[in-house]
Formats: C-alpha cells, structure tokens, sequence
C-alpha cells in the first residue's frame, strides 16, 4: 500500500519517523522547503519530549548537544493577574542530567526532525504544495505543484498534517470553523529581556486585558526571548480586540514587564497565526485518510500547546497504518476504531481538562484565588512538579479523589 503525509511539521514528521521505524516506505510532500519558520511560542513541553523518547531514547541528548538551537528549560512561572506568582520547577539542573524541555525556534525544531528522516524509507518531497486532493473508488489522486509543474501521486492511505488551513480537511472531511474553540495568537523575537529565570522557567503572564488568554516569555538560546499573546477568538472578536496592541501596551505599561523590556529589541516583526484547540473532537478519520496534529484541531486549550499533540497523533497515525497494511483494510470503521478511538484514550481526558482549566481561567479572582493558595501549599506544588513530567501521575489528574485532596490542602 502506498501511504502519502501531506505536510512535514511535528505531525507529520511525527507520522514519518514512526513509519519508518517499522520499515514502511512513504512519501511525505510539504510545500515549503527546510528550514523554514512557524508561528509559534517555541515551547517544547513534556509531552513532545515523551513521544520523541519513544522514538529513540538518544533523541534528548541529541538536542542538547544542539545548544544554540535548543535552550533547556527546567520549569514554567505563572503569573496571576494580581501579580503573585507560582514557580513550578519540573526538575533540577542541579540533580537531572536532562532538562524536562526545551524552547527552540520552530525554523530549527520542525527542521532538527526533518534532518531526522531515514531516506531507506522516508521520500521527502520539499517545496510541493498539494493543491487538489480527489477520492478514486479505492485511494486517492493527489495533485502537486512543484517548480511551476504539476505532478499527480496516488496513495491508499493518505495522512494529513498540513497544519490548521489543512487543504485535505477542506476537501475530504469539511468542518466549519467555530470560534469558540480557536485561539488567535501572535509572536515576537526579542533580544535583551532583563531577568529571564535562572532555569530558563517559561512564563505565562495572565492579564486582564488578554484573559480568557495569556502573555508569554520563553527564553530562548542566546539570552533571546519569544514573546506572545493568544486569546480565544469568540472573545478577541466579540470584544474588537487587537491583540498585537494588548501586547505592546502590556510590554510598556505593565508594571514589571515594562521593566523588564525597558532597552529591549524586538527582531523582525510580529505575526499571527490561529490554533485550533482540542475542545471540540470531532471526526478524525474517513476510509484511507487520518487528520494529525493542527489538522485534527487538537492544541491543548489551556496552555496552547499543540507540539505534542501534533507528535502524539503522527505516532498512532503511523502505527494505525502499519496495521491496516497488515490487515489490509482501511475502511472507515477499522480508522474510526484504531486511530480516532486510541487518540482519544491516549489524550481525550488531558484535553477535557484543560477545556475545565480554561473556563476557570475567565475569571481573573479565581486566577488570583489558586495562585494564591498554591503558592503555600507544599504539597500541591510538589505535585504540579511531577505532574507536567511523569505521565502517569498526570493520569491521576482525571480522578475526582486528586482534587479532594488538592482543595483539603488548599483550606489547611
Ligand atoms: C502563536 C502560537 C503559539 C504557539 N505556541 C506553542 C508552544 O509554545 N508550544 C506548542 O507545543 N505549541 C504551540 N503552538 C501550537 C503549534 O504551533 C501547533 O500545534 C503545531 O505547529 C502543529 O503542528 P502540525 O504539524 O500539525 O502543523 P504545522 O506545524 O502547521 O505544519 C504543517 C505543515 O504542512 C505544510 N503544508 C500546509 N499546507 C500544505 C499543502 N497544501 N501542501 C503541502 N504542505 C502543506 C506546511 O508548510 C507546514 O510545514 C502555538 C501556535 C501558535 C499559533
């Protein structure tokens, strides 16, 4: 059977580098050509650090060894509405031989993985857009446009990881765009931020003015930062919000931050991009096809991070297919159950929560509340420390039993 991803971000490189472990041959097409940029806050969070283990467990000292592409970080810094703040360290520089995550420009990450395909049976296609995608009684026509020419592919099982505008969502499996699940988010290369945290923690700053939402600062190699906001989009426009304008005016009047920028430059200019959050599932696969990563919608609402996500359904794209191949079938009921299904066991109840986290996050008081609270209790900060790195304390997250315990600590 001959498989096709379209597009080569962490999706469908995700995609790719699984296939390839179990000895598939593909193709993957993406029309830009590496290295090349995305918007994005460049936080690499556990999670992407969990799946690309999977792949191979020498993949993290890899990217240390990379210290001008890839910067450590140890942590992340919350930072209420009010002011207070809750430092998390997720591990110790001082104790751990690897940091929990990184923050790496995405032109060097999304490129990094790229570099990782094994042509034995990786084909990658750069500088080819799909521009028309057409269901044949078995597989797919698949129209490409490269240097000026038309090319036709066919696949049987065709995997889509072309982002949020994915073309083959549009063409095979529409969906209308519901702002209510959707962020607009904006980023900025800044050099010269005073006081980025001794562990490289990223920071989220919650501001009134860009709740439901967050300011960020995540430092990058180089002493450079990556800075951004992003907002859900229901409320940026019901509110005419310019976010571009909510950020600088955080940066100048805010009264920390506008010390901390104070002689800072901003590089290059600052750009948008949408993300399109997991809060809303709906159907990720049809005969032949599976939708990966921004594609399927499946950006954490919470935090924004889609990376992991993106990487996480590549995996199970990739080990989905291997199965159809061996058990030649790729209707839509063996993809509904081996893919949609799996994908939602593996990350249905972290995105389900985060949606919760997220409507809590309305309300600046209750913001101010946790923050408060959580900064004094030893107990809840110990588990937030382990839950963002070990996957199986996270699971206990979904009990209900975790937050009786949580709120009788909050109240001793
Ligand atoms: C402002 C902002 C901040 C964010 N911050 C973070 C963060 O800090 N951490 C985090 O984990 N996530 C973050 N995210 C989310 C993250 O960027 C996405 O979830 C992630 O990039 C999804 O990966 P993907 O592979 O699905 O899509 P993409 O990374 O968008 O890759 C899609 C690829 O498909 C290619 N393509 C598109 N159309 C075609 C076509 N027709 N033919 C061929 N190729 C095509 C594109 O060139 C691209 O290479 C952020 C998003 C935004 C907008």
């Amino acid at each position: 059977m001959k498989i096709i991803i379209i597009g080569s971000g962490p999706a469908g490189s995700g995609a790719s580098l699984f296939l390839a472990k179990n000895n598939i041959p593909h193709t993957i097409i993406d029309k830009a050509v590496f290295p090349r940029d995305k918007v994005c806050g460049d936080g690499l969070a556990p999670k992407t650090m969990h799946i690309l283990k999977k792949w191979n467990p020498e993949i993290i000292a890899k990217m240390e060894a990379l210290p001008t592409q890839f910067a450590g970080g140890w942590g992340g810094l919350v930072v209420a509405p009010n002011g207070k703040k809750l430092d998390i360290p997720i591990k110790k520089p001082e104790i751990d031989a690897l940091p929990p995550g990184f923050v790496s420009r995405r032109i060097d990450f999304d490129h990094f993985l790229t570099q990782q395909f094994d042509p034995k049976w990786t084909t990658f296609v750069q500088g080819a857009e799909a521009k028309n995608i057409k269901r044949l009684d078995k597989g797919f026509e698949v129209n490409i446009l490269r240097e000026g020419k038309t090319e036709t592919h066919y696949a049987d099982i065709l995997i889509a990881a072309d982002g949020d505008k994915s073309l083959v969502k549009k063409m095979l499996t529409p969906r209308p765009q519901n702002d209510a699940h959707f962020a607009a988010g904006i980023r900025a290369y800044y050099k010269g931020v005073k006081d980025l945290h001794p562990h490289n923690h990223i920071e989220f700053y919650f501001l009134n003015e860009v709740i439901p939402g967050y300011f960020w600062v995540f430092p990058l190699p180089d002493g450079r930062a990556n800075v951004g906001v992003c907002m859900i989009s229901e409320y940026v426009k019901a509110h005419k919000i310019n976010i571009r304008e909510a950020m600088l005016k955080a940066i100048a009047d805010h009264p920390e931050l506008s010390k901390r920028f104070e002689g800072a430059a901003l590089e290059g200019k600052i750009v948008g991009w949408g993300l399109p959050l997991g809060s809303e599932p709906g159907p990720l696969s049809a005969e032949g096809l599976m939708l990966t990563g921004d594609a399927a919608s499946l950006i954490d609402p919470i935090s924004g991070e889609g990376i992991g996500n993106a990487l996480y359904s590549g995996w199970l794209a990739a080990e989905a297919a291997v199965k159809a191949i061996q058990e030649n079938n790729v209707s839509a009921d063996f993809f509904k159950e081996n893919y949609d299904k799996r994908l939602f066991r593996c990350i249905g109840n972290d995105l389900r929560l985060s949606y919760i986290f997220q409507r809590i996050c309305r309300y600046p008081w209750l913001i101010n509340f946790i923050v408060g609270k959580a900064q004094r209790n030893k107990v809840f900060m110990e588990t937030m420390s382990c839950i963002f790195d070990d996957m199986a304390i996270r699971a206990k997250l979904y009990s209900p039993w975790f937050y009786v315990r949580l709120l009788v600590g909050f109240f001793r």
